[in-house]
C-alpha cells in the first residue's frame, strides 16, 4: 500500500471496472461482488479499509494503471495471461472462466458458426476481444471493441451490433436483467481469475496469495462462491 499515490497505509485502493457482475457492480454509492468481498477480506488481513478506484478495464488489464501508482490491486475479473504476468504481479486463481456468445432481439444465431457478415461487440483489452479477433477470419465476421460491458450492451440493444463475446459468469448475470438478450453459446476457454499487484510489490501479492490460501481452507471463498454464482 506505500507505494501507491492515491492511498496512505491505512486504504487498500483497489481499481475496478463496472459493471462485471457478479464480481463487481454499483449499488447505490457502493461497490459489491465477489471481487469486493475478497479485496474486504485482504483489507480485513492488513488492518485497511478498501477504497475503490473505478477505472477503465484496458488500464487495469494493461497494467499501466497499477505501475503508474493508480492504485494497490487491481480486482476486475482478470484472467491470468502469460503477458499480464509479465506486466503485472498475478495472484494466484480464484476462479475458473470460459466465454459465452450473447444476442440481441429476434436473432437467428445459434453459435459462432452463424456469424458471417456480422458485427461482434467486444471488451477493448478483454481475453473476449482476444478470443473474437484470433476467430474473425474463420467465421467472417468483424470485431467491434467497446469500452465497457455497460456500452455492449446498450449497442446490442441498439441493434448496433448483432453478437457479443465476453466472459460467461457476466453474461450469465446480466442477461437475467437485459430480457432483450440471449446467451446462445457457452465458449470454453478454460481461464482462470486472478488478482493484479504493481510488478514489484512481492509483498502485496504474498499478501493476496495467502488471503486466497486461507480462504480456500477456511470455508470463506465457499461462502462467497455461493453468494455470487450459486452451487
Ligand atoms: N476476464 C476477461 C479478461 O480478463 C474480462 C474481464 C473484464 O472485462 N472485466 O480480459
Amino acid at each position: 500500500a506505500c507505494t501507491s499515490d492515491s492511498g496512505d497505509d491505512s486504504t487498500l485502493t483497489v481499481c475496478t471496472e463496472v459493471p462485471f457482475a457478479p464480481f463487481e457492480s454499483k449499488e447505490g454509492d457502493d461497490y459489491v461482488g465477489f471481487d469486493i468481498d475478497l479485496m474486504n477480506l485482504l483489507a480485513e488481513r492488513l488492518d485497511q479499509e478498501v477504497e475503490v478506484v473505478e477505472i477503465g478495464f484496458e488500464s487495469i488489464a494493461s497494467g499501466e494503471a497499477l505501475n503508474a501508482g493508480t492504485c494497490d490491486i487491481g480486482a476486475a475479473g482478470l484472467t491470468i495471461t502469460e503477458e499480464r504476468q509479465a506486466a503485472m504481479g498475478m495472484s494466484q486463481a480464484y476462479y475458473r472462466a470460459d466465454q459465452a456468445l450473447v444476442v440481441g432481439a429476434g436473432s437467428t444465431v445459434a453459435s459462432i458458426e452463424d456469424l458471417s457478415g456480422m458485427r461482434v461487440a467486444v471488451q477493448s483489452g478483454s481475453t473476449g476481444e482476444t478470443y473474437a479477433n484470433d476467430n474473425a477470419e474463420q467465421y467472417g465476421y468483424e470485431v467491434v471493441s467497446f469500452e465497457s460491458m455497460g456500452d455492449i450492451t446498450a449497442a446490442l440493444t441498439a441493434q448496433n451490433v448483432d453478437a457479443s463475446i465476453a466472459d460467461l459468469a457476466t453474461w450469465t448475470d446480466m442477461v437475467e436483467t437485459a430480457t432483450d438478450l440471449t446467451l446462445v453459446q457457452k465458449i470454453d476457454t478454460g481461464e482462470a481469475y486472478g488478482f493484479a499487484v504493481q510488478k514489484d510489490d512481492a509483498k502485496l501479492l504474498e499478501e493476496v496469495n495467502a488471503m486466497l490460501d486461507e480462504a480456500f481452507k477456511d470455508g470463506t471463498y465457499a461462502e462467497i462462491y455461493e453468494k455470487w454464482i450459486g452451487e
